[in-house]
């Protein structure tokens, strides 16, 4: 089994900023909190937990406020795809000091939207309800804004005819695409920016090679990255032995018989370590199952040399 890991494979710049700002703050001896999760990295997310993040959900902060001595002195880390203006203010009331580590992109729409909600725009985003940066966007609105998720939103939903389109940093370009042909087509003052991430563009036409070239694909990352699961979509278009795994123990093996090329990549928030941990244990599966110098997995030449050796049994 021959394994490689995609040499474009790496977590975005906003990721790895989240992540080295959390490291710093930690290093600095401060409390840092976050609420949810800091990034779609659950592991990622559990190793800054032992370097003592913590992580809250929006209740308790909202619970808290007004209670200075809750949590006064200590960190808020504003994750990498934003956060919603009242949920910060909260958290400040609660004596937290946040720090932003709102991805630059993010931010761009985050302006984009505020400086068209004051010139009296109408805002339409591309991407999903429940995301963090989607709710971030929409709370900027103050419910002028729409959201489109499906491929038919665009030609159900009434739109204003002044109105702003823009994405999800991290939504699938080809449900943006679509709905900007349905809405140029349907309002007659629309104004598109296109704020998909364009690292993540890039990425699809990485994986896109790399799929081809290899026998399996391992997607490396967490179950809950849109990223991800994006990846992994793209992926299987071509290349259909291509898995989505979280960890090692995740990989069955039977994905691997008969093959020998195996590429492992990851999505935007995945580290550099997990791709490395995958890889190590393949390869250490593979040798003790694989004594030097027996190339077939199941032993096949091996075992048909020893048998013709072997004395017939009586
Ligand atoms: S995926 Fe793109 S937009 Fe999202 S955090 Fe990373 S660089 Fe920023």
């Amino acid at each position: 089994m021959i394994v490689t890991i995609e040499s474009k494979a790496r977590p975005c710049p906003g990721v790895d900023r989240a992540i080295a700002m959390a490291e710093d703050a930690l290093r600095h001896g401060e409390t840092v909190y976050s609420i949810g999760e800091l990034i779609h990295n659950t592991r990622e997310i559990d190793r800054l937990q032992k370097l003592g993040l913590i992580q809250v959900e929006y209740d308790a902060i909202k619970e808290s406020a007004g209670n200075i001595k809750k949590f006064e002195g200590s960190d808020l880390l504003v994750r990498a795809h934003g956060e919603r203006q009242p949920v910060i203010d909260e958290a400040r009331g609660c004596g937290l000091n946040p720090i932003d580590a709102t991805c630059q992109i993010v931010k761009h729409s985050q302006e984009m939207v505020e400086q068209h909600m004051r010139d009296g725009w109408r805002i339409i985003i591309v991407g999903q309800k429940e995301h963090p940066e989607v709710m971030g966007l929409l709370d900027r609105t103050n419910g002028n804004g729409s959201v489109i998720s499906k491929s038919d939103d665009a030609e159900k939903q009434e739109f204003e005819e002044r109105s702003l389109l823009l994405a999800q940093s991290t939504v699938d370009p080809e449900l943006f695409s679509q709905a900007r042909r349905v809405l140029s087509k349907k309002l007659s003052n629309l104004k598109i920016i296109d704020t998909t991430c364009r690292f993540l563009r890039t990425r699809q036409k990485d994986i896109e090679a790399f799929s081809l070239k290899q026998d399996v694909v391992l997607i490396v990352g967490g179950k809950h990255s849109s990223n991800c699961r994006l990846l992994h979509e793209t992926a299987r278009k071509f290349n259909i032995c291509s898995y989505h795994i979280e960890s090692p123990e995740d990989i069955d093996w039977s994905w691997f018989d008969g093959k020998k090329n195996v590429g492992i990549t990851g999505g935007a928030s995945t580290p550099r370590w997990q791709m490395e941990e995958v890889k190590a244990y393949l390869e250490n599966r593979s040798k003790d199952k694989n004594p030097e110098g027996l190339k077939n997995r199941k032993g096949g030449l091996f075992l048909w040399w020893t048998k013709r050796k072997s004395p017939k049994m009586k």
